[in-house]
Parts: C-alpha cells; sequence; structure tokens
C-alpha cells in the first residue's frame, strides 16, 4: 500500500515538473522571440503612476494604494523587458513619490520630474501604469490611453489593449481611447496609459491585489508592446 502511494505522489511529482517545463519552455519561447526587438537597442521608459503622499485610487473593499500596485506591475514589467533585452528606466522604484517634500504644488513637481526622466533617457516608449476608478462598480477591465495627436501612440495602445483583451479575466473588451494627459505628451516616441483594472470593482480589485495577477497583467501588458514592434 505504501509503495502504491509513494508512486503516486512520484508521479505527480513528474507530471508537476513536465507541466513546468513546457510552461517556462512556453515562456522562454515568447520572451526569445521578442528578444530580437531588444538587440535594437530599444529604451522602455516604465512609470509607476502616484506614490508617496499621491496614494492614487484607493481599493474600495480593502484600502489598497493604487501607487503601490503600480509599482508591483510595474517591477514585474521591468523583468519582462530587460530579459528580452531592452534598456528599461523606472521613473520610481520605491513607494515614495518624485516631488522631494509633500508641499504646494507636489503634484507638478512630481509630474515634471517624471517628464525630466522620459526626456532624458531617450525613451523610444512609455508604459505608464494606473489603475482605474468608476462611480460605476461593476465596471472591470483594463483600459489604454493615448495622445490624440501621435498615431504610433494610438498603434502600441491598441497592441496593448488586444492584449489585455485576451486575458482570460476579461469580462469585456475595451477600445483604446484617446486622452489628454500630461504624461502622453512627454516625448514624440509612442506613449501609453495603463490602466490596468477598476480599484471600484471589488472582483478588479483582488485580482489586481495578488500577485500572481499583478505578474500576468505585466506580461500581457509587455507581450501587446512588443507586438508594438512585430
Ligand atoms: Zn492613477
Amino acid at each position: 500500500m505504501k509503495l502504491i502511494v509513494f508512486k503516486k505522489s512520484v508521479l505527480i511529482t513528474v507530471i508537476a515538473i513536465i507541466f513546468a517545463g513546457i510552461a517556462l519552455g512556453l515562456c522562454a519561447g515568447a520572451l526569445a522571440a521578442s528578444a530580437s526587438a531588444g538587440q535594437t537597442g530599444r529604451t522602455v521608459v516604465i512609470d509607476a503612476g502616484h506614490g508617496g503622499v499621491d496614494a492614487g485610487v484607493l481599493g474600495a473593499e480593502s484600502g489598497i494604494k493604487e501607487s503601490d500596485i503600480n509599482l508591483a506591475i510595474a517591477k514585474q514589467l521591468k523583468g519582462y523587458f530587460a530579459e528580452a533585452g531592452f534598456k528599461v528606466i523606472m521613473t520610481r522604484t520605491a513607494n515614495g513619490g518624485l516631488y522631494g517634500l509633500p508641499t504646494n504644488g507636489f503634484k507638478m513637481r512630481d509630474m515634471k520630474k517624471r517628464k525630466e526622466i522620459i526626456e532624458k533617457s531617450g525613451a523610444d516608449m512609455v508604459i505608464s501604469v494606473h489603475q482605474n476608478s468608476c462611480p460605476l462598480k461593476s465596471r472591470r477591465g483594463g483600459q489604454t490611453f493615448y495622445n490624440p495627436e501621435s498615431e504610433t501612440g494610438k498603434i502600441l495602445a491598441e497592441c496593448i489593449q488586444d492584449s489585455l483583451n485576451s486575458m482570460e479575466e476579461c469580462v469585456k473588451k475595451s477600445e483604446p481611447l484617446a486622452g489628454d494627459y500630461y504624461m502622453l505628451r512627454c516625448t514624440e516616441n509612442p506613449s501609453v496609459i495603463v490602466e490596468c483594472g477598476f480599484l471600484t470593482n471589488s472582483e478588479d480589485e483582488e485580482l489586481l491585489s495578488s500577485s500572481d495577477y499583478q505578474k500576468r497583467v505585466a506580461y500581457a501588458i509587455f507581450k501587446g508592446a512588443v507586438s508594438f514592434y512585430g
């Protein structure tokens, strides 16, 4: 009897290893395919929105800060882009904002610092990571924004939106939207804001609070962004 139990456990382990191998193989394949884009020396700026006293939207149920979720997803994104051979610049890597002291005008100082980082980097692409809110609590899912004056920005937003729409958790496909936002006007090169989901919706809030989903949504953004060069 013990022998049978042992065999079963070995079998389960072997199956688990095979599945893990297949999963790793698939991921490695996708990354290898995108590595050719990185070898051209492209620089991507990943901008985790908000930070410090500016928490952004708060989760309706848990009070989780948008700024913390943005940073977690931005860090995952950085890993994918770096592994694919891109030069990655983060506007922030810690929980604090970029405004110095939280005195009058801190929000504009924060935004200007981000713009300065983008300009200095010579960014080929900018991805700002945010989380959404809506008075209509049923609203869910990812939403990309682009500068209406940027044709390439629109294409990048479409690529990332398609990828977000193809996630199994996507309940309703969205179209990218034009938006006149400061962060979309920091470079001539394609720049997008990605709102990964709605913190005013409890299902989205739960997903966005989990590190597993943060990783998967980051991979969907990465995959969409890389397809822009495809
Ligand atoms: Zn935000």
